[in-house]
Order: C-alpha cells, then structure tokens, then sequence
C-alpha cells in the first residue's frame, strides 16, 4: 500500500472521531447552557436561545455544514473536511453574536465548550497548518467581537484559549517529532536491508562472473598473438575485459559477511606494501611516492586486507590524478593519542566542491576506464572500521585525502 493512501486512511480516521466529538460536545453544550442550566439556576423563566441571535436556526445551518463534509468525504477532497467545519462553525458563531449583541447593551456572554475541544483534538490531525488555523480563527473571532461590541470581557476567554493553545502545540510538536523519527528509522531499516540485498547478490554474480572472465581474457590475449594485424582491437577487449574485472572486484568487498579478522597491525607495514604494489605504476607516469610517517605509531585493530585495499583505492586515485607526474606524500599522524591520522596529497587535477560532495555514491567517476565504486568501497570499510575520511582539494592544485583511524578495540 502507497504513502498517500495509508495517510488517507488515518485522515478519515481522525475525521470520523472529530465530526462525531465535534457535533456531540456542539449540542450538548447548547443544551447544557441553554436548558438545563437556566432550570436548575434560575427557574424556567429564561430557557431557551438569547433574544435577537440565530436560535434555533443555528442547527440547519451546522446540519449543512456535516452535509457539505460528507460531500467532500465522497468526493475523496478529504484534507478539506476540517478546515469547512471549523471556518463554517466560526462564521456561523460569528454571525449569531453579532446578531445578538451588536448595537445592544446586553453584556456580552457567549462561547462554546465545544471551542476547548476543537483547540485540544487540533494535534489528531498533525498537521501545524491547521492548528495554527483553529488558533488564529477563535482567537481573531474573539478580538473581532472585543472591538465591535466594546466588550473588554473577551480577554477572559482570549487567555483561556491561548492556554488551550499552548498545550495543543505541545502535543502536536511532539507527535510530530515522534512520526518522523518513526519515519526515519523506518526509511533507515529498509536502507540497510537493500544494500544487504544489493551485496549479497553482487557477490554472488561477482563469483560466478570471475572465472568465465579470466578465460576470457587468456583467450583474448592469445587471438591477439595469433592476429597482430587486429592487435589494437585485441588490446581494447583486453583493456574492457579488466575493467569487468575491476568492478566485479570491488563488488565483491560489498557483499562479504560481516565477519572480519580484526587484528593488530601496524599502519606502517600496510602503507609500505600498498605503496611497493603501486610504485612501478607511477614511476611509468613520472610519480614518485614520499613517506613521511611518525616514529612512535600505534598498532591498529583492523582487517590487514580490507586496510590494504582503503589505502590501495586512495593511492591510486591520487596516481591516476597526475598523468603529467608529480609527488605524492602519504603521511601517517597519531593525533590527541586516540587516533591515527594517515594522509594520502597528491599535485593532480584537484576537484570543485560539486565533485567532492559526490565521492562515494555509487558508479560516480569521471575517469574513462573508471568503476566508480573505489570509493564507495572505501568508505564502506572505514565504515565497519569506525574511521573516517574527508576531502581537501583544489582545482588544478591537488587533493589530500586524510583517513582517521581509532586506535585499540574495534567491535
Ligand atoms: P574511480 O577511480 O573508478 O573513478 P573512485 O570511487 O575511486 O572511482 O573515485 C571517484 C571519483 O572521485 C574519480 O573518478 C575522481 O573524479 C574523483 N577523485 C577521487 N580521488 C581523487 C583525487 N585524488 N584527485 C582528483 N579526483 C579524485
Ligand atoms: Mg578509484
């Protein structure tokens, strides 16, 4: 069942309670203040509706008033019901004082218990527009009445209705913050379950992908050496070949269990090896790769390979963001005695803020031969590792990228 049609379903809830309770509590207490209370109080003498007003008139029109809700309850416009009941009861008020009292000398003396509850059942509906309506209407209706008929009485019931009003929007402001945590929790969960999904299967394709396309490729390489007249397409299909091969790599990270070897290690060790697995790679572009670590660093609980492949996917970025070459630092910090801070700068093409708000979505790359899941990949590990990693970078100038590491226990 869509959003909207569950939200309608709990508005024709809300409206058959407050149209019942509405129109029970309007008559009732007509009939409490009219009848019953001129009986017991003062004898038979002054029953009945004050001189001059709507009287008895009053019930038709708040019987066409539920007409003209029911019509718009079939007619499915449902958000529109309580707005006509409460403009048309305050109208109608409205009217049958000024009919009574204007231009008289009568004391003013009106209200109606049915105007707490409209004030109190407000936050059924949660919705602020509506409550600010009901609030603004009976409160305006009240100075209206006030400065027409010169009645600084008005204050009275103008106080009660602001107390009613403030603890309406208490109520209200907390069941809305309470439906849209619900709300986030709930988008959160099904978040989660979706890319447990999505990992789970990209594992599964990822294996059953991998050996078809190593054959492949050694056939592919060995066409190529039997046609050398065709060697620049050969070239291509092994170049796309790996590219197929990456992506399924990097999928593969997505989808493992949770289980991981959490073990001490010492960042150092993990930084030199990357570094040795790149380093031809970018001495072929002219790079060159500096360390500038500190002598006392901590061990770190981590998992030796996915630690490898977090500074493997950094490095390489900052390599394929130097063709003309260039030097690329990687530092390694331990900072208030709690973290470990590893930064990875390099002099490449550098990114706007536009490109660094998108690092990690999924498929985001600008590269040609590019997966776009290094980073997605990356992120989700630090993740599971209880690191971080930001992005500092300057267009044309380079980029640095740091990664915080807690030191000691990782669950
Ligand atoms: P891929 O490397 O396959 O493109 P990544 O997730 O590793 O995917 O990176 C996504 C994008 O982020 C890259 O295409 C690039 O535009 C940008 N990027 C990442 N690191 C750097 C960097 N050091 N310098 C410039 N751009 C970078
Ligand atoms: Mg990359």
């Amino acid at each position: 069942m869509d959003k909207a049609h569950i939200l309608i379903q709990e508005e024709v809830k809300a409206l058959k309670l407050f149209l019942s309770l509405f129109y029970v509590i309007f008559f009732l207490s007509d009939i409490l203040y009219y009848y019953f209370y001129p009986k017991v109080e003062m004898g038979d003498s002054d029953i009945g509706f004050p001189e001059g007003g709507l009287g008895f008139w009053m019930y038709p029109f708040m019987f066409l008033l539920l007409l003209i809700a029911i019509y718009f309850i079939k007619k499915k416009n449902i958000y529109i019901v309580k707005y006509i009941i409460f403009i048309g009861y305050i109208f109608i008020d409205f009217i049958d004082n000024i009919m009574i009292y204007y231009g008289t000398t009568k004391p003013f003396d009106s209200g109606n218990a049915v105007e707490p509850f409209l004030f109190l059942f407000s936050p059924i509906f949660v919705n602020k527009r509506y409550f600010r309506i009901v609030s603004l209407g009976i409160v305006g209706k009240y100075a209206v009445l006030g400065i027409m008929l010169h009645a600084p009485i008005v204050i009275g019931p103008i106080v009660l209705c602001v107390s009613f009003a403030t603890i309406a929007f208490i109520l209200l402001t907390r069941f809305q913050s309470y439906v849209c945590t619900i709300e986030n929790m709930f988008e959160e969960a099904q978040q989660a379950e979706k890319l447990a999904v999505i990992g789970k299967m990209a594992t599964t394709i990822a294996h059953e992908i991998r050996n078809p396309l190593t054959s492949l490729k050694g056939f592919t390489q060995m066409q190529r050496e039997k046609h050398p007249e065709d060697v620049e397409y050969y070239n291509i299909m092994v170049q796309e070949i790996e590219r197929m091969n990456a992506i399924v790599s990097e999928l593969m990270v997505l989808g493992k269990p949770k289980k991981r070897h959490y073990t001490l290690h010492n960042i150092k060790d993990i930084l030199y090896y990357v570094i040795s697995i790149v380093e031809q790679t970018a001495a072929q572009y002219g790079i060159t790769i500096s360390t500038m670590f500190v002598k006392e660093l901590p061990s770190i609980k981590c998992d030796e390979k996915q630690m490898k492949q977090v500074f493997l996917n950094i490095i390489k970025n900052a390599i394929e963001s130097m063709p003309g070459g260039g030097n690329i630092i990687v530092e390694a910090n331990r900072v208030h005695g709690d973290e470990v801070v590893v930064s990875v700068i390099d002099e490449g093409c550098g990114m706007e803020q536009e490109k660094i708000d998108k690092i990690g979505e999924a498929f985001y790359t600008t590269k040609e031969n590019g997966t776009g899941l290094g980073l997605m990949v990356t992120y989700k590990i630090l993740e599971e590792h209880q690191g971080e990693m930001e992005f500092q970078s300057r267009l044309g100038i380079g980029t640095k990228v740091n990664i915080k590491l807690p030191v000691g226990e990782v669950n």
